[in-house]
C-alpha cells in the first residue's frame, strides 16, 4: 500500500518514494536544553515518532536523527536576543554545560515516559564544532559567505531560491520587518554562520576558528549535522510550524548552497499545541510539562493519547477538561485490553481469523498511509473493540497491531484477574433456562436471563461451540 505524506515543500500531499528502497533518512530538529520541553514540544516530538513507527510499517528501516542544541541558539530565532544558555545558566547558577545535560535527561526520560523510541543517533551541537567550521569555509569558498564586523554571515542575495519554503521568495522587506535591523547584514534576510567574541564578550563556551574565537549561529548546526549523518541528500525533514519561515529557510539556503543540489524532498511541519489563550511557549515560561501533568494526576500515556485525538497538521487545545476525556479513554482501552488478555489466554487464531485480522490491521493502517489521519485510526480502533462480532482473539491481536504503531504500552497491560463464580442452586437454574431460550431461538428471553444472572453477580461470555464462560462481576 502506499504511503501519502503532506509536503510543506509543494503544499500538496505526495506519494512517498525515498531515495533508497529499504532504509528511509528523516532529520528532526531536537530541544534547546535550556529549559523543560513543554507538552507542545513534545506533541511534535510524538508525531515524529509517529511518521517513523508509519515507515517502519510500510516495510522501510528508518534512520532518524535528531540534534540537542546545547549552544549557539539566541532568543529570537534571527540572530537577536541573548544566547538562551547563558540566561538559564545565570538563572540557575550552574554552569551552561550542567544546564544542557539536565534539561537533555529530562527531555529523553519524558520521551521514554511516552513510549517514543530514542532516535537512531542524538548529536550535540557542542560535539561537531569542527564540522560546522568546515560548513562555513565551504560556503565562503564558493562565494555565499561574508565577514562583516566579526561575524560571518550567510549572503541571501546569492541564493534565488531563499524563503521558498514558506511562500515569500526573495521578498526582503518582509524578512527585514521580521527582525531587528543588524547594520553589518548586506540584506536584511542575511543570517549569522558563525560568531566571533564581538556578539557576547562573556560567552563561556567558545572555540577557535578562521575567523577569531567564536560560536556557531543556530540554523548551522542542523545542516552540518544532517549532512554528516545522512548524507547530501535526505528523504524527510521534521520541525514544527514555526520553523519553516527562518530556521528552515536558512537551513536550506546553506545546505544548498554548498551542495549545489536540492537537499531535503519531504519537509512535515508540526502544528502547534496552544492553550485556550493562544500558543504555549518556552521563552515565555510557565508552561505545562509532563511532570506538572503527574502533578495534576495525568500519566504520560494519557497526554499520549490527547495528541492522537488531534491530526498533526491541525492546531490543537490543551485544557484540563480534554485531558480528563483522554485520560478516562484510555483507562477504558486498557480495561478492554485486560479483559480481552483474560479471554484469548494465549489461543491461536484460526485460519479464518487469520484473514479477518489481516483486513482489520490493513483498513487501520490504510488511515496512517492517509498522511497520518490519527483521529481516523483511534475511531477504526473504538469501531474493532466494540464488535462483538469479533472474536476475541481477533479483537486482542488487533489491539496489538495498532499498538505496535502507536505505543500506548497496551502490550504491558496484564490480563483481568477472574474470580471463580461459586454456582448456586438459583443461578443453575437460571442458566438452565438461559441455555433453553437459546435452543429456542428466543433472544430476547436469553438476553432478560443474562441481566437477572448479572443482578447476582455473574456475567455470561458464549463461547464457540455452545460453550459458556462465567465471571464474577
Ligand atoms: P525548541 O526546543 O523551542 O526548538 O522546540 C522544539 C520543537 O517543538 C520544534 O520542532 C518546535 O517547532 C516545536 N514547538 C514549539 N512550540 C510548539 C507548540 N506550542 N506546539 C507544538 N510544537 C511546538
Ligand atoms: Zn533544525
Amino acid at each position: 500500500m502506499s504511503l501519502y505524506l503532506y509536503n510543506t515543500k509543494t503544499r500538496s500531499k505526495e506519494e512517498f518514494k525515498p531515495l533508497n528502497e529499504k532504509t528511509v533518512t528523516m532529520y528532526c530538529c531536537g530541544p534547546t536544553v535550556y529549559s523543560y520541553a513543554h507538552i507542545g514540544n513534545l506533541r511534535t516530538y510524538i508525531f515524529e515518532d509517529l511518521i517513523a513507527n508509519t515507515l517502519r510499517l510500510a516495510g522501510y528501516n528508518v534512520k532518524h536523527v535528531m540534534n540537542v542544541t546545547d549552544v549557539g541558539h539566541l532568543t529570537d530565532d534571527g540572530d537577536n536576543g541573548e544566547d538562551k544558555m547563558m540566561i538559564a545558566s545565570k538563572r540557575e547558577q550552574k554552569s551552561v554545560m550542567e544546564i544542557a545535560r539536565h534539561y537533555e535527561d529530562t527531555f529523553f526520560r519524558h520521551t521514554s515516559e511516552l513510549g517514543l523510541k530514542r532516535p537512531t543517533i542524538v548529536c550535540r551541537a557542542t560535539e561537531h564544532i569542527d564540522d560546522m567550521i568546515h560548513f562555513v569555509q565551504d560556503l565562503e569558498n564558493k562565494g555565499f559567505a561574508y565577514f562583516s564586523n566579526g561575524n560571518v554571515y550567510f549572503d541571501t542575495k546569492k541564493f534565488p531560491k531563499y524563503g521558498c519554503l514558506s511562500g515569500q521568495c526573495r521578498d526582503d522587506l518582509k524578512h527585514g520587518a521580521r527582525t531587528q535591523q543588524d547594520t553589518n547584514k548586506r540584506n536584511p534576510s542575511d543570517f549569522v554562520l558563525w560568531f566571533t567574541s564581538s556578539k557576547f564578550e562573556n560567552q563561556i563556551l567558545q572555540w577557535d576558528s578562521p575567523w577569531g574565537k567564536g560560536y556557531p549561529g543556530w540554523h548551522i548546526e542542523c545542516s552540518a549535522m544532517s549532512m554528516k549523518y545522512l548524507g547530501e541528500r535526505i528523504d524527510i525533514h521534521c520541525g514544527g510550524i514555526d520553523h519553516i519561515p527562518v530556521h528552515h529557510e536558512n537551513e536550506i539556503a546553506q545546505s544548498e548552497a554548498r551542495l549545489g543540489h536540492d537537499w531535503v524532498n519531504y519537509w512535515i511541519h508540526m502544528e502547534f499545541l496552544n492553550t485556550k489563550s493562544g500558543k504555549m511557549s518556552k521563552s515565555t515560561g510557565g508552561t505545562t510539562t509532563i511532570d506538572t501533568l503527574k502533578e495534576l494526576g495525568y500519566q504520560p500515556m494519557h497526554y499520549k493519547y490527547f495528541t492522537l485525538t488531534s491530526h498533526y497538521r491541525s492546531s490543537a487545545v490543551f485544557s484540563e477538561q480534554a485531558m480528563d476525556g483522554a485520560k478516562k479513554a484510555y483507562e477504558n482501552l486498557c480495561d478492554c485490553v485486560a479483559e480481552l488478555k483474560a479471554s484469548v489466554k494465549g489461543k491461536e487464531l484460526l485460519s479464518d481469523e487469520k484473514t479477518e485480522l489481516d483486513n482489520l490491521t490493513a483498513e487501520f493502517n490504510a488511515y496512517l498511509f492517509d498522511d497520518i489521519k490519527t483521529p481516523l485510526a483511534l475511531s477504526h480502533m473504538w469501531g474493532v473493540i466494540k464488535d462483538n462480532q469479533k472474536s476475541d482473539s481477533v479483537r486482542l491481536a488487533y489491539l496489538m497491531h495498532v499498538d505496535t504503531v502507536f505505543n500506548l504500552q497496551l502490550k504491558n497491560v496484564e490480563a483481568k484477574k477472574i474470580q471463580s463464580v461459586e454456582i448456586t442452586p438459583e443461578i443453575a437454574d437460571l442458566l438452565e433456562q438461559r441455555k433453553e431460550a437459546r435452543t429456542n431461538k428466543n433472544w430476547a428471553k436469553s438476553d432478560e436471563i443474562r441481566d437477572m444472572l448479572a443482578k447476582l453477580g455473574v456475567g455470561v461470555k458464549d463461547l464457540p461451540n455452545k460453550e459458556i464462560e462465567l465471571i464474577k462481576l
